[in-house]
């Protein structure tokens, strides 16, 4: 029986793998992350399932390649931590493409509507038995606009749920969806009209750092940003200057840049060495969740069922639908 040595796995992650593999593979469930000292384990292996945070570099895919582990298969959308190019010709990478963007879409409009009337403050002063609500105004977002950047699989759900609260919707991607209702403008139009800025582009060259401090100084006066698709699409100092200089009224973000070794742990009893996610944090004009937007029984359900289907093509000598390879 083939043997698949999954990473970064939580309680959560294993419920629905467990349950549709019925007994296709021995799954052997690792908490750590990989890298290229967790990777000697793979030793035995035949595949290897990896998640957002876990360190697909070059040198953990020597140590892979070195231990015949043919196949990597994503278990997420996002492969921006994964090393393609060292990769290519040695190790197949497949990933889950669409599983439930609504699960994605929904959390950016929790952060969005929790952000905008400070929901989170305003349930702890109730549980405080504080029933003031000095502080907690928010503004409508009837007929305000929502600027998109990215109209893909999560993009275009996102746009939709914006529409059924009454927002006007424009939008940002160098690949416009063809005969679509939706009204592109360039980058700096977006930034210029938006009260509302919300990513839902890849982590690519492109895109790194797509809000830098030139992008915030283009932007509207008391702009939102939310961010539920990687953390380095925004440069955070910039974002802490600009929430600091109220352009940004406020930012909702469940990624961040230097999340890797931190977020899906609890790290309540550890002194936080990272002051820019302290000071990120403890603004309260910021809300931050831990990469959890994917998280709802639905997404993992279709998630656990693609990453077994992947590892049956690959195994069965299939075409793989879902690879991602390295492209000059
Ligand atoms: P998708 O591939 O369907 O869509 C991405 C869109 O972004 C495409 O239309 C593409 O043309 C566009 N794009 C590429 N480069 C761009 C750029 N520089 N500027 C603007 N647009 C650009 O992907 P998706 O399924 O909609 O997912 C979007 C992102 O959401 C993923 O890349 C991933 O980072 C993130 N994500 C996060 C979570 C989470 O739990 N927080 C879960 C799933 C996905």
């Amino acid at each position: 029986m083939k043997r698949i040595a999954f990473f970064d796995t939580k309680p959560y992650d294993r419920i629905w793998f467990d349950e549709y593999n019925d007994g296709r593979y021995e799954l052997v469930y690792f908490e750590g992350k990989l890298n290229h000292h967790s990777a000697k384990v793979t030793a035995d292996f035949d595949g290897v399932c990896a998640f957002v945070n876990d360190e697909v570099d070059a040198k953990t895919i020597d140590i892979l390649e070195k231990n015949n582990v043919g196949i990597l298969a994503m278990r997420s959308a996002g492969f921006s931590n994964v090393d393609l190019k060292a990769a290519k010709d040695r190790i197949k990478v497949v990933r889950v493409p669409a599983y439930s963007p609504y699960a994605v879409a929904e959390h950016a409009m929790g952060l969005l509507l929790t952000v905008n009337r400070k929901l989170a403050r305003a349930v702890s002063r109730t549980r405080d038995f504080n029933f003031s609500i000095n502080g907690l105004m928010g503004v409508d977002l009837y007929g305000k606009t929502v600027g998109v950047i990215g109209t893909g699989i999560i993009g275009r759900v996102f746009i939709n749920i914006c529409r059924g609260f009454g927002m006007k919707v424009i939008a940002y991607d160098p690949y416009p969806v063809k005969d679509s209702e939706i009204e592109y403008v360039d980058l700096d139009t977006l930034f210029e009209k938006s009260d509302v800025i919300s990513l839902h582009c890849p982590l690519t060259e492109s895109s790194y750092h797509i809000l830098n401090e030139q992008a915030f100084a283009k932007m509207k006066k008391n702009v939102f940003i939310i961010n539920t698709s990687r953390g380095s699409l925004i440069d955070t100092a910039a974002l802490l200057d600009a929430l600091n200089s109220e352009r940004v009224r406020g930012a909702a973000l469940d990624v961040y840049e230097e999340e890797t070794d931190l977020f899906f742990e609890d790290m309540s009893g550890t002194l936080i060495k990272d002051d820019t996610l302290t000071l990120l944090i403890s603004n309260p004009n910021v809300v931050l969740t831990s990469h959890q937007a994917f998280l709802t029984e639905e997404a993992l359900q279709a998630i656990a069922r693609k990453t077994l289907d992947n590892f049956d093509d690959y195994f069965n000598g299939k075409p793989l639908e879902n690879e991602v390879a390295y492209k000059k």
